[in-house]
């Protein structure tokens, strides 16, 4: 497993993580199997979705911010419930298959990482299993 740091610098936030797993597959010298990413936080996540038009990006954090709004009704007394909902509702893992020691991704997709309560320091943890 591997252990990667991310600094994150808006409090909504998405960062391709493509070539950081990518390079991870290749230097694990794992031909075939799979690779997983995991986000260890509460209000952060990880996402697979467009990268060809930055204007995706854009509009889910858009949605996502009128979908869950920053200041509601919320009881958590810490102040990020928004954050909470939304890093819920993106999920904490994604899960690709490798082929030929690369990712298999669609010819329009990469893996983010969604911070939704930054910046901050956070981790990402990515680990590949091979077929045998
Ligand atoms: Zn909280």
């Amino acid at each position: 497993m591997e252990i990667v740091t991310i600094e994150t610098t808006g409090r909504n936030q998405m960062i391709d993580i493509t070539s950081t797993v990518r390079a991870y597959v290749k230097r694990s010298g794992i031909k075939d199997g799979v690779c997983f990413v995991f986000v260890p936080h509460t209000t952060a996540a990880v996402t697979i979705n467009e990268n060809a038009d930055p204007d995706v990006v854009h509009d889910i954090l858009s949605t996502l911010s009128k979908l869950v709004p920053y200041k509601d009704n919320y009881r958590h007394i810490e102040g990020n419930s928004d954050a909470h909902v939304k890093a819920s509702l993106m999920g904490n893992t994604a899960t690709v298959i490798v082929s030929n020691g690369d990712l298999v991704l669609g010819t329009w997709q990469s893996l983010f990482f969604c911070e939704f309560d930054g910046p901050r320091r956070r981790r990402l943890m990515i680990k590949a299993v091979g077929d045998n």
